[in-house]
């Protein structure tokens, strides 16, 4: 067996072992891409219909909706129709918690997860255990659009599967090492973890690289200016969760001579969405939810820009049903070169990181103190900013619940990653929008004066 089958086989036999059936799903996936799209969309009306009567029957909150709207789930048959109900919000979902807690929630495996969403407010929800492999197929399918095949050696450059306090467990890396990938943190950025990543990836040879955007661009631009061996080339490099600019795009590309291919993926809601080799935008998945791009009023729109919402097909422990991702989306129905059924999403807005600077000299990416967050309840909403190189201002938007006590928490926290800084509070009613209406979590004062 040559060393290319033997890391298949692991990988595949560790995804087996977390859930079975994971190896078919996945080759019914790679299928789906020859379907047209009228089939696709028939059978993933039909998960809707499923998904729509349960939650009918078995969840509170959607069983009042419908009585108060006057539906009866055989009212929504197709996406079209999905327009009768309304939006909902994690806002919503926070109010109503207990009506949207199924019935029969203990038939049900699934897990605890937390979000920080667009506007890196904590938001907990139920994540089925299905439904998170069948994220991940996709996700293995959306690479090999770029040519990723299973158990090919990648480098994630990220922090959100990176925990914060503990640490990697060894069950971890025993799974890191099954699914041949290294875990490299863009959560504090010195120059000698620089220096020891690149050597990693040099020594490494990864196929692909996935991360950041942010922190995939940084790194570019510290190996132009710092490095001068050679820069091993990878296939391809995914960028997710944030915004990609053309010219972080540009400079990525030209530093790994490689080729950029971004990714979008939410487990809250579960739409996501790949990038192929023609770069014409991201191909929405058709298995796992209904992504809907609306105008204001809520009407799906072809063209355009609008709200992205989503309505998992898969989530039983907490139905998402045209839940609205906070994210905002364009899309057209110009068809891409590549003959995939799957339509494009052209760019994807309201993502956006910005990268605190310590006094020692390191960077830390903007989702670390989202992560912080998630840790800390009673919070409504918060703010870091940044006012100069040694000083840092939290502000916090408390509930009826919070405690001064999670304020030493959160100090301890940080001084994980710096010692150097001063850390003020400032509990407040609210905090304020960018002038384009965006609320920004993280804010550097230094670096953008
Ligand atoms: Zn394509």
């Amino acid at each position: 067996m040559s060393v290319n089958t033997f890391q298949k086989w692991a990988f595949i036999a560790l995804h087996e072992v977390g859930c079975h059936g994971f190896y078919k799903t996945y080759k019914n996936l790679l299928k789906n891409q020859y379907k047209t799209y009228e089939e696709l969309k028939k059978e993933q009306e039909r998960k809707l219909q499923e998904i729509i009567n349960f939650a009918y029957r078995n969840v509170p909150y959607y069983h009042s909706l419908f009585k108060t709207l006057q539906l009866h789930p055989s009212d929504i048959k197709n996406i079209e129709n999905l327009e009768k109900l309304p939006i909902i919000t994690k806002d919503i979902i926070k109010e109503h918690w207990e009506d949207f807690k199924p019935i029969n929630l203990r038939e049900i495996k699934y897990y605890n997860r937390a979000t920080g969403g667009s506007t890196g407010r904590p938001f907990q929800y139920r994540l089925d255990k299905f439904n998170r492999f069948l994220s991940w197929a996709l996700i293995y399918r959306g690479w090999g659009y770029a040519g990723y095949e299973l158990g090919d050696p990648m480098i994630f450059f990220g922090g959100a599967s990176l925990r914060i306090v503990n640490g990697q467990s060894i069950s971890q890396k025993i799974q890191d090492v099954l699914r041949n990938i290294r875990r490299i943190s863009s959560f504090d950025i010195s120059e000698k973890n620089l220096n020891r990543y690149m050597m990693e990836i040099n020594s490494f040879k990864p196929k692909y690289i996935y991360g950041y955007a942010s922190s995939l661009y940084f790194l570019s631009n510290w190996i132009e200016k710092n490095w001068d061996k050679d820069v091993h080339s990878p296939i391809g490099i995914f960028t997710t969760a944030e915004k990609l600019y053309p010219y972080m795009r540009k400079k990525i590309e030209n530093v790994f001579d490689t080729e950029v291919f971004d990714n979008y993926g939410l487990n809250d809601g579960g739409v996501s969405a790949y990038e192929c080799k023609e770069h014409q935008g991201l191909h929405i998945d058709m298995e796992r939810a209904v992504m809907e791009i609306a105008d204001k009023e809520g009407h799906q729109i072809e063209n355009g820009e609008g709200k992205i919402i989503a309505t998992s097909l898969y989530n039983y422990s907490l139905p998402f049903i045209r839940y609205d991702t906070g994210d905002i989306g364009i899309i057209t129905s110009e068809k891409c070169g590549c003959g995939r059924p799957y339509k494009l999403l052209k760019e994807i807005k309201g993502r956006e990181q910005e990268m605190l600077i310590t006094p020692e000299g390191k960077f830390i990416h903007g989702e670390y103190f989202t992560h912080i967050f998630w840790e800390i309840p009673y919070v409504k909403e918060f703010q870091i900013v940044q006012e100069k190189i040694d000083k840092i201002v939290i502000k916090i938007v408390p509930d009826e619940n919070f405690d001064e006590k999670y304020l030493n928490k959160i100090k301890e926290i940080i001084r994980m990653r710096s010692k150097s800084w001063n850390i003020e509070f400032k509990i407040v009613d609210k905090i304020n929008r960018t002038k384009a209406g965006k609320y920004k979590f993280v804010i550097n004062e230094v670096i953008n004066k």
